[in-house]
């Protein structure tokens, strides 16, 4: 720990008290806690994160102490305890203040605090390419995918790996995430795509980031579902990523600047005009609903967030509330066991309605996993940041998905995706990751390209 003096949460975005101090310390929430799983460690569990939230906030301890860092560093943001904390305690909004808090130390922005945790120059120069440039620029976001996917085609990133050049670099585990770009990207830029039959509703299609580049062709299902379900659906032009790794990692400024550059691009589009804005990624879902959160207290801005906010659905949830189209599913004779992903569970609070999906389809067979909506270990960059403990939530998940004897593990989001097929590949082993809107779309009949 430092030896300077105490110092507590400073500036903008300080965790809010009230929320800290509505915990009652009960407890309940710690075993839906994947890091008190793992450790059996009060300080890794939400109510240990909350004690030491309180300390540094009422000055009993330090920001700058290791504790405080390590824990704020180490807690998945999978809000498992939320959803199951009896006194509300809203805690994903005083984790992510943390974190700002947090990054402000690293930053060197607080002067009173030593050096001990301060950004080395390497990791200042990637954060700042990632996520000042690529997540803020999606011209360049293209760019790069475009580069990577020759880099997968022409046999390079094959070459590098038999070499062992990623391992010399240490990247190793970060290339493994990496995911297998898709042949066309889905560019927003305002494409209309009519109902097939009577069009009962327009909905509109957040694009993102990675969702429009590695995985473009599950947009192209998503769409595909949408209007085999009575949907036109339009992409507007001008949006880009919603923001959730930077809000979710404690950049919130960044979160509001690329809040506002979506709120724009839709209401330009016409909010109005669309019955809702789906999104069939689950943490960009739970991102831009809480939009208005984000920006709250912003005199031009909160409202139209609200706004925006309460138009978005998942595509499941959306699905389920018209209710889906089952009439021309035919048969797909698939065991699937499906894992959900944290922000779809426990911040948007939506479970069943996957399952419904997925138990409309003739002749699947859907197999529950154990702790199937346990964290697998992806939660944004922390396969990155926090390797040790992702894999053993990676492994954990995928044991409990192999052990149901299911051919397919279906999922809802990029980071989980990503993360099951690196576990799987690791162990050479023969289940394969879907989509949820994917299986529905095979089991529509034949994928025709999109006009
Ligand atoms: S966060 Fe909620 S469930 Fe967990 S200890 Fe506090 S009051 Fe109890
Ligand atoms: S967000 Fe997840 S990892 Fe963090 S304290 Fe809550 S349950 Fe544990």
């Amino acid at each position: 720990m430092s030896q300077t003096s105490l110092i507590g949460f400073t500036g903008a975005d300080v965790p809010d008290a009230g929320v800290i101090n509505s915990c009652v310390h009960c407890g309940l929430c710690l075993p839906t806690c994947p890091t008190y799983r793992a450790t059996s460690l009060e300080m890794s569990s939400p109510r240990g994160r909350i004690y030491l939230m309180r300390a540094v906030a009422e000055g009993a301890a330090s920001i700058d102490n290791d504790v405080f860092v390590g824990q704020i560093g180490e807690c998945l943001n999978c809000r498992a305890c939320e959803a199951v904390c009896p006194s509300g305690v809203q805690y994903g909004s005083i984790l992510e203040a943390s974190r700002a808090q947090v990054q402000r130390l690293r930053a060197g922005e607080i002067k009173e605090a030593g050096p001990a945790h301060a950004m080395g120059a390497g990791e200042r120069l990637i954060r700042g390419i990632v996520f000042n440039q690529l997540f803020k620029k999606m011209g360049l976001f293209r760019a790069f995918s475009a580069l990577m996917r020759l880099y997968q085609l022409t046999g390079l990133q094959a070459l590098a790996r038999k070499l062992g050049i990623i391992r010399l670099f240490g990247m190793a585990d970060a290339e493994r995430m990496l995911p297998r770009m898709s042949p066309r990207f889905v560019t927003p830029h305002g494409q209309v795509y009519e109902a097939i039959g009577e069009r009962r509703y327009r909905v509109a299609l957040l694009s993102g980031c990675i969702m429009s580049t590695a995985f473009a062709n599950i947009h192209e299902a998503t769409i595909r579902v949408l209007r085999r379900n009575a949907c036109q659906v339009v992409i507007p032009p001008e949006q880009g990523c919603c923001g959730a790794l930077h809000t979710h990692g404690g950049d919130l400024e960044g979160g509001r600047e690329l809040a506002r550059r979506n709120i724009a691009a839709f209401e330009a589009a016409g909010l109005d005009l669309v019955d809702a804005i789906i999104v069939n990624a689950a943490g960009c879902g739970s991102t831009l609903k809480e939009y208005g959160h984000l920006l709250a207290g912003d005199p031009v801005w909160e409202a139209r967030a609200k706004a925006f906010a309460a138009k978005i659905k998942d595509v499941h949830e959306f699905l389920v509330s018209i209710p889906l189209n089952t009439a021309d599913l035919r048969p797909l004779p698939l065991r699937v066991t499906y894992q959900e992903p944290c922000h779809l569970a426990h911040a948007q609070r939506i479970t069943a309605q996957p399952r419904k999906l997925l138990a409309a389809i003739p002749q699947l067979q859907l197999l529950e996993m154990a702790e199937s909506a346990l964290c697998c270990g992806s939660a944004g960059i922390y396969n990155v940041t926090q390797p040790e403990m992702a894999a053993v939530l990676g492994a954990r998940k995928v044991d409990n998905a192999t052990a149901t004897g299911a051919d397919v593990v279906a999922t809802a989001n990029p980071g989980c995706a990503l993360q099951l097929a690196a576990e799987l590949g690791k162990r050479g082993s023969p289940m394969h990751v879907r989509w949820i809107v994917e299986l529905l779309d095979e089991a529509y009949g034949p994928a025709q390209p999109l006009t």
